[in-house]
């Protein structure tokens, strides 16, 4: 279910980190990030909360932060602000997401691993953590020696429509990052890497990478209202 194919190497030279990504094209899809998109939230600004703009298709989020038991990878304001910058992006689709259910969980307290190592534990987080009627995101702490998911140099991995359990494992580095997690709802969304550096789809997701097509758009709205229809809200 998880074989490996077309592993294509981007070398980025600009970059401090050469950035692998793997997409598997099958069940599941992986993304790189460069890194230059790390999102802080503004100190004192009100955040809208992480709320669909009113019109847009509306999916409701999940979003669960590994914690130690004190500090989550992300805490909860921090993952309103990045919910909103998603909401960003895809408006241009009339999509949006709504934070509905925010967690701080001790992965030890569920069952599972403190730090994943391996490729086949991410069923088992996705299993463990799902809801039935909330896309899911889960914020893990950082994969293996090299801080990366199997060292495949991929930072995020979604499991793409018909290929359930469901939702995004986004690794540590990159979870503030709101054009990775963009991306990894546009595989959510039954969307496939596209070699365009402008795309929100590149294989390698960098600060520009924003845009969707026409076609992008009618496929993730029509997967939400398919597939994801028990996320919806109104
Ligand atoms: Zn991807």
């Amino acid at each position: 279910m998880q074989r490996l194919q077309n592993f294509k190497p981007l070398f980025l030279s600009l970059l401090a980190a050469v950035a692998l990504s793997a997409c598997e094209g099958v069940s599941e899809t992986s993304s790189a990030s460069d890194a230059s998109q790390v999102v802080t939230p503004t100190e004192g600004s009100t955040s809208s909360g992480g709320q669909c703009a009113s019109g847009d298709l509306c999916l409701a989020l999940k979003i669960v932060a590994y914690s130690d038991g004190t500090s989550p990878v992300i805490d909860s304001r921090t993952a309103e602000d990045i919910v909103s910058r998603i909401n960003g992006v895809w408006s241009q689709c009339g999509i949006g997401f709504r934070l509905e259910d925010f967690q701080a969980v001790e992965p030890k307290n569920v069952g599972l691993a403190e730090i994943p190592q391996n490729m086949s534990e991410l069923p088992q987080i996705r299993g463990t953590l799902q809801s039935s009627n909330q896309l899911l995101v889960v914020m893990t702490d950082g994969w293996g020696s090299a801080g990366n998911i199997n060292d495949s140099g991929a930072d995020a991995w979604t499991t793409l429509p018909g290929y359930p359990p469901y939702g995004a494992v986004i690794d540590e580095p990159v979870a503030r990052n709101a054009n990775i997690i963009a991306h990894e709802l546009g595989h959510y969304l039954d969307l496939l890497h596209i070699q365009n550096r402008s795309n929100l789809l590149s294989p390698v997701v960098g600060a520009s990478s924003r845009g969707l097509s026409s076609g992008q758009c009618s496929t993730a709205r029509a997967t939400a209202q398919g597939v994801f229809a028990p996320m919806l809200r109104s």
